[in-house]
């Protein structure tokens, strides 16, 4: 078996730090990885549930959340995504581009 995470796979923590380099994680002893910042635990999936769970987030009323998601890749966001996109999303100067 090749236990080698498969390169279509992404990690974020609990923390909000996400990324697809796995060379940026820290590992524990136990062989877990964690965030590089905070050491907070977290969660592997496939790279495509990730953007299609992002994209219907956004769908849902939450503008530009795949913008803001790819923004803040590999940042450690201790008050979680929702919370550190609000904050995001209000301090975007208003666009009307369409
Ligand atoms: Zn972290």
């Amino acid at each position: 078996m090749n236990q080698k995470i498969a390169p279509k796979e992404l990690w974020y923590g609990s923390c909000s730090y996400w990324t697809d380099d796995w060379d940026k994680l820290k590992t524990t002893p136990q062989g877990i990885p964690v965030c590089p910042h905070c050491g907070a635990p977290g969660f592997i999936t496939p790279e495509a549930d990730w953007l299609k769970g992002a994209q219907r987030f956004e769908d849902e009323g939450h503008p530009r959340y795949v913008e803001f998601l790819n923004a803040n890749k590999e940042q450690c966001l201790p008050r979680g995504f929702l919370t550190t996109y609000k904050m995001w999303i209000t301090s975007q100067p208003v666009t009307t581009s369409d």
